[in-house]
Parts: C-alpha cells; structure tokens; sequence
C-alpha cells in the first residue's frame, strides 16, 4: 500500500516538496472494517488551509501524517455485514490505494445512476455547496442578475446552471478565453469575462450586467470581488463561498472591502460552509440527480491518472488548470 503525507507546511503557494510518498502495510480489518480501493481522489481548494497549522472550521493535516478528503472507491474485502466485496463507496479518507475504515467512515453511492466520479463533483459536496450556497443565500429569482467568480471550477459551474434553471441572467468570471467560450457555448450562460485579459473588470461588468447585480456566488475574494461589489442592486445577496485568491498569501486576507458598497445597497453578505446543511443533503442531492438526468445540468470534470499525480492535479487548482472538478483517478473497479 501507499499513501501521501504532509512533509512539511507550506509558505505561500503549496510545492511538491509539501508533500511525500510512503509505502506503508496495510493490516487485515477488524471485526466492523472493511478495506477500501481508492478509484478517484477528490483534490479541493479548501485543502490548503489544512496544510496550514491554523484553527479553522476543519482540523489541520498533521505533519507527516496522512493527507486525506473526499474519496470514492470499492469495497474489496469486508468484515461488515452492510457491506460487501464489490460495493462502490464515498467516505472522507487518507491519500491512500487502500484504506482499512470502520463502516460508519463511509456510505454506498450507485454507479449504475451515475458514474462514480460524479459522486465527488455534481453529486457530491461541490454540487451541494453551489445548490445550498445559491438557492439558500443567493436566492436568485427569475430576471435578475447573478454573477459567479471562479465560474469554471467545480462549483461555480454549478452554480452559474443552477442560476440559469432559476430563470435569472448569469454572468460568469474565470481565467481563460477556453474557458469563458465554454461557460457561454456549452453551459448557456449569458456571458463570461477572462479577468487575466480584460482591460477594466469594472466596465466589462457594468456591460454585461446592465441592471446591476443582484446576486454575486463569490469563490475567489479579491481585486474580481471589488469590482462585482461596486454594482450591487438593494438588497442584493452574496453567498461567500471561497477566497481561493487570498489562499497563498503570506500578508493576510484581501477582503471583502465592502463597507460603504454593503450600506449603500443594503446588501447581504453571508458566508457558509456546505457541512451547515448535511441535514439537508439528500434533499440537495435530489434535485442535483434530477436536473443531471433531464440534461439541464451539465457535469464537467478534469480527470489525470495515477496516484503519482494527486500533488500535481492539487497544486494546479491555483493556477487554474482544471476546467470543472478536478479529480485523480487511482484505479479501475
Ligand atoms: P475550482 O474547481 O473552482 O478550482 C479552483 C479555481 O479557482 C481554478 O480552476 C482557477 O480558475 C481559480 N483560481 C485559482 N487561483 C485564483 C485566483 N488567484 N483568483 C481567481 N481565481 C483563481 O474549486 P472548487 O470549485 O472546489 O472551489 C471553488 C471555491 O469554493 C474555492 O474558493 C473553495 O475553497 C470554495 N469552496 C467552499 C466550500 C464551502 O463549503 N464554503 C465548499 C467547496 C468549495 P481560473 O482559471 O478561473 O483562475
């Protein structure tokens, strides 16, 4: 067996040298385990503050212990009654080929509904964060104006499709031409900006949102966040989601520099966590299932091979090299 530990704490932007390979044994499982074949690994922008050795809403990884997240694999030996050889799973688990996990570390998915990867993307805690954070705090109603940051990762997508069953006009912001072509040709949204390329963010936006914004889904924080706020509409609503921009910075925290905008539009802005709706996941997950299987929902993933590579595909989300979720696939079932 092998896994992926934290070798050391990164200083700003994370390297491979954060990370380390081990071959390790794997024991037999105990009486309630069952061993687990790791199929796809989920990497996460949110893991760069578990590298971090600061309090936050889930624990730090531990040096040079395992790096773990979302993970959906097969069950291949099982001394669990609910469990047996040949079950697909999902469970938070190490960066490992194999885990050994008591039953309650995991639950079934069907991979006959759905391919297995979507249960770590559209079907999965991205596709439940872009569902709760937009219909529960956006709450975008039909004609008005919802614009979306980091619009081509994972969440963002969702949540630019979700806004667009909804009925409203969505704008997205992302990092490349490739990228904003696709979000307007495949994805229906009504337009997108490249905000490496664009000359004024401020006036490209005021463009393609000519009423203003009612709701902006914020997953990058910083200079983009800025210029979104400068065009709240009263009482507009803004789910903060991520600040990926802010994640590698050794000065601190860019934002949201929101005061005056926030009081002159009376806006919103709240910040959530999807774990805040676990009560209501399967109500998410629903409805998620539902529009995939009537095409309104799209479900784009970025998948590289090899166990060797879950640094990499990690490390690129901070250059944007992923177009939807980012997954590694380890293994065939
Ligand atoms: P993504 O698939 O969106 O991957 C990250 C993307 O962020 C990249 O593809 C890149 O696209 C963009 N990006 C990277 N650096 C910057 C930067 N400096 N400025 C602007 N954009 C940048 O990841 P997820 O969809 O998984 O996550 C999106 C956000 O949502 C993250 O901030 C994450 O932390 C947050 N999140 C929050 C959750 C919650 O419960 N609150 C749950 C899940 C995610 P590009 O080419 O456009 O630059």
């Amino acid at each position: 067996n092998e896994q992926i530990v934290l070798a050391s704490r990164p200083e700003g932007m994370p390297t491979h040298q954060n990370f380390t390979y081990e071959t390790i044994d794997t024991k037999p499982p105990q009486q309630g385990e069952v061993v687990v074949k790791s199929l796809y690994i989920s990497v996460d922008p949110y893991m760069r503050g578990r590298m971090s050795d600061q309090k936050s809403y889930v624990e730090p990884f531990q040096l040079n212990q395992v790096v773990s997240g979302g993970v959906v694999g097969e069950v291949v030996e099982s001394q669990n009654d609910s469990f047996n050889v040949g079950d697909k799973v999902f469970g938070m688990l190490g960066w490992r080929r194999f885990n050994v996990v008591p039953a309650e570390q995991i639950r079934k998915v069907d991979g006959e509904a759905a391919p297995l990867s979507a249960y770590l993307s559209v079907l999965g805690l991205t596709g439940l964060t872009a569902y709760f954070g937009l219909l529960n705090i956006g709450k975008p109603k039909e004609g008005e104006t919802v614009v979306v940051s980091g619009a081509a990762g994972a969440v963002g997508m969702v949540v630019g499709q979700i806004a667009k069953i909804q009925g409203a006009h969505v704008v997205g912001i992302a990092g490349t031409d490739k990228k904003v072509q696709y979000l307007v040709e495949e994805l229906g949204f009504d337009s997108a900006i490249n905000y490496k390329t664009v000359d004024n963010m401020q006036s490209a936006l005021e463009g393609l949102c000519p009423n203003g914004v009612d709701v902006y889904f914020d997953n990058v924080g910083g200079e983009i966040s800025d210029a979104v706020l400068n065009l709240l509409n009263p009482f507009a609503r803004i789910p903060l989601c991520g600040a990926i921009s802010s994640y590698n910075r050794t000065d601190g925290d860019l934002g949201p520099r929101v005061q005056t905008k926030l009081i002159k539009s009376r806006a919103g802005i709240q910040g959530f966590i999807v774990g805040d709706y676990a009560d209501r996941f399967s109500e998410g997950a629903k409805h998620l299932a539902k529009w995939l299987s009537e095409g309104k929902l799209v479900n784009e993933e970025t998948i590289v091979e090899g166990f060797d590579n879950v640094p990499d595909a990690f490390l690129g989300l901070f250059s944007g090299e992923n177009l939807g979720k980012q997954l590694v696939k380890v293994a065939d079932p």
